[in-house]
């Protein structure tokens, strides 16, 4: 039993109106391993880097149980690289480079090991690479999870749109509902993208928390205030880490199940802001992270 991570492993350059990194260590599937191995100890990576890819990170993840036998290191090629820059607001943002480098022609190989998985996080990446790993797999896991965003949406809908027909979990932000679904309202948007394939759908709203989706059911998570956002990099990611690392702990997929991993997820997002990139992440203790949730609860708690 396991949780099967894929996703980029990168490198990012980050701008925010708090100050600005050169290259530093970034990808989807980073923040999800880390997020997700807070709460659980089976985690398998599948991810390409370049010769350029630091092998110290490496070594914290596998200090951290993740295991890394299905991270490729292709030889004399260069990891792919992100940079992007805040606006004031710090919720939107703008991509400044995309160099897909390894990710252009990434293969997906899944080692034997990692088989009979019984969840799956798709972080973000191709969708074509996404769809490739389910179809891998010889047993189809009990949760399958993809994130996406709007630059495939941009150059690879046909096979975004294949790929979520295959996953029961979509966890995107609102902008990115809102593009997908072509409707500005987020309820009208989850239903639309509900009948493009995933049963549950969570959109991410940044400072004002995240909603989650299945059929006639919603529940709403706000997102703790905070005095300093540095750097919302990776906040999606660490959210999908944290939500499918509880959930694979439990291993109860209910929709009230689910409610819970929303809360631990957000939790772990509202950390992930706090230092540029993952820096936060990973100074955190189990104490920290227990006593964050315990601040979600009396946040929301009504009194009643
Ligand atoms: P988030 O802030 O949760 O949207 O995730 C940011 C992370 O996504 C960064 O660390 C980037 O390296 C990674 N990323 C950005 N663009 C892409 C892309 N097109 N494909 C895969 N990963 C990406």
């Amino acid at each position: 039993m396991s949780l099967l991570v894929i996703g980029s492993v990168a490198f990012d350059a980050i701008e925010t109106p708090f100050g600005k990194t050169d290259k530093i260590i970034g990808g989807a599937a980073s923040y999800i391993s880390i997020a997700s191995s807070f709460f659980y100890n089976s985690i398998n990576l599948v991810a390409v880097v370049g010769d350029d890819f630091p092998q110290v990170f490496i070594d914290e993840l596998n200090n951290r149980g993740v295991n890394t036998n299905g991270l490729q290191i292709k030889q004399g090629e260069k990891s792919f690289f992100w940079s992007g820059k805040y606006h004031n607001d710090m919720n939107s943002r703008d991509t400044l480079v995309t160099e897909l480098n390894v990710l252009g022609t990434f293969d997906p190989l899944i080692p034997q090991s990692y088989q009979n998985c019984e969840f799956l996080m798709l972080g973000n990446l191709l969708p074509s690479v996404q769809s490739t790993v389910i179809e891998r797999l010889q047993n189809r896991p009990k949760l399958i999870a993809m994130d996406t965003m709007n630059f495939w949406m941009d150059i690879a809908m046909d096979d975004l749109r294949k790929t979520m027909g295959m996953v029961d979990l979509l966890i995107i932000n609102d902008e990115e509902a809102r593009q997908l679904s072509g409707e500005y309202s987020l309820l009208k948007a989850s239903r639309i993208i509900r009948n493009m394939g995933p049963k549950y759908l969570v959109i991410k709203k940044g400072e004002h928390g995240a909603l989650l989706f299945h059929e006639n059911d919603l529940f709403f998570c706000p997102a703790l205030p905070l005095e300093d956002v540095f750097d919302p990099t990776g906040a999606g990611d660490t959210f999908a880490g944290g939500f499918m690392g509880y959930l694979a702990k439990s291993g109860d997929i209910s929709f009230k199940n689910m409610k819970k991993a929303v809360v631990y997820g957000s939790a772990m997002a509202s950390f992930c802001v706090e230092k540029f990139g993952t820096e936060r992440l990973l100074e955190l203790t189990e104490e920290d992270v227990n006593a964050r949730v315990k601040l979600f609860l009396t946040l929301s708690d009504m009194g009643f």
